[in-house]
């Protein structure tokens, strides 16, 4: 994206370093809840050694927070450590779901959070998921009385009597961005101060949700999947420069979805540039350097990644050897993600949601079985993969180069 001029002005002066304050200055700007028990006081900044960079830093919208650039999403770690680490090199941001793990996933967050004395000083995200089959089923009383009971065990689950961000997981339709249901639970418990901040995740359609989202005021952040194989969709980065001109705070996830995960559908000599961590930083770099975004959430699972990621947050600037890897036409081609267009969707003669199986599939080469297993089970019947003929030739079509047919015979393997 090329940002305007009025734009770039905008983000100039938001976009600062930590220089000298360190990551408490993050929150320096956030209200406090106003129902918040005995939180824990500002305490000092991270250790920072003099050689290190300070971490970038940018507003999330109009909300008055000040992340750095790059967070953790918490869905794919099962190791505490890994949080605790992220913590001590300043990450503050942390995002998790209702649904992840069957709610471990949140109870690591707030065990973690507690032993360190961090929640005032930390951004939680969680989002409450409900099937897509009972948000139009259920009246606009049950919907947000399901929502809020889910979100209630959020909160224990997460040892706070308050979220930072809440979202709405999984939104693709623009008819859920007005349902009556969930913007009645979403406004309620914005009243109640048990959650400061609204939004809605999404994976599918996301230019369209994001204008509706504009349109309707009464979203502050929404948490968006974007990545490098993405660049060449002008529509969905009209869109988010527009939500970002708006003061909505877009924090940017699946950042680093083409890594090594689809290598084994590759010719030999594109395999090679799925080695070594320029992959990890040029991609991610890519997401940060449109600054639409305030922050990306990207779902590192191990102490290297976490140190690569941290080195994004200390400078954008793109090596050499990254410039390289991101101009090279074949590492573009080689790029097997699934963007989540929705064009496949109507070439399966049998209903499948092929882009939700293509989904799944992503989460099980993270790997997240669990991730992958969830997002199978939110499929109603005869959508998924028990839908599926398994046609001699599928005949499901990607108008990338992801081989549909492929991919849910693995599916069917691993869960059959
Ligand atoms: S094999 Fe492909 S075309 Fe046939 S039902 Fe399954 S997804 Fe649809
Ligand atoms: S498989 Fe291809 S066509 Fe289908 S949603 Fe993904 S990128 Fe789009």
């Amino acid at each position: 994206m090329t940002p305007s001029r009025k734009t770039f002005n905008r983000r100039d002066f938001l976009t600062k370093t930590l220089a000298g304050a360190g990551a408490a200055t993050f929150l320096s700007c956030a209200k406090k809840p106003q129902s918040s028990g005995s939180e824990a006081s500002p305490g000092p900044a991270p250790a920072i050694t003099p050689k290190e960079k300070p971490l970038v830093s940018r507003a999330l919208g109009k909300t008055g927070i000040l992340l750095p650039i790059v967070n953790m999403g918490v869905m794919n770690a099962d190791n505490p450590d890994l949080v605790r680490r992220a913590y001590e090199l300043g990450m503050r941001h942390f995002d998790t779901a209702a649904g992840y793990w069957r709610g471990k996933n949140e109870e690591m967050v707030g065990t973690v959070l507690a032993d360190l004395n961090a929640r005032s000083k930390a951004v939680i995200a969680t989002k409450v998921a409900i099937p897509p089959a009972q948000r139009e089923s259920l009246s606009p009383v049950a919907l947000k009385d399901a929502f809020v009971r889910v979100f209630e065990g959020s909160l224990k689950r997460l040892k706070t009597d308050y979220v930072d961000i809440l979202y709405i997981h999984d939104v693709s339709n623009v008819e859920d961005i007005k349902r009556p249901g969930f913007l009645d639970a979403l406004g309620t418990l914005k009243d109640q101060k048990k959650a400061r901040f609204v939004g809605f995740s999404c994976h599918q359609n996301m230019a369209a949700c994001i204008d509706e989202a504009i349109g309707s005021g009464a979203y502050d952040v929404l948490l968006v999947a974007y990545n490098y194989a993405m660049q060449d969709d002008e529509r969905l980065k009209a869109s988010l420069g527009a939500a970002a001109a708006k003061g909505i705070g877009l924090v940017a996830m699946k950042t680093q979805c083409m890594q090594s995960w689809y290598k084994d559908e590759l010719p030999p000599d594109q395999q090679a540039f799925y080695s070594g961590s320029i992959v990890q930083t040029a991609v991610l770099k890519w997401v940060l350097r449109n600054e639409a975004f305030a922050c990306a959430v990207p779902g590192f699972t191990n102490f290297r990644e976490l140190e690569e990621d941290v080195s994004v947050a200390r400078d954008l600037t793109l090596t050499d050897e990254e410039k390289t890897f991101l101009a090279d036409r074949k590492i573009r081609l080689a790029m097997a993600h699934c963007v989540q267009c929705g064009g496949c969707r109507s070439t399966c003669p049998a209903g499948v949601d092929t882009p939700t199986l293509m989904r799944a599939h992503m989460y099980l080469r993270y790997p997240n079985v669990f991730q992958a297993r969830a997002t199978l089970e939110s499929l109603p019947a005869g959508r998924g993969l028990d839908g599926c003929a398994s046609c001699a030739s599928c005949v499901a079509r990607c108008r990338g180069r992801i081989d549909i047919g492929r991919r849910i015979g693995q599916l069917k393997i691993h869960f059959a």
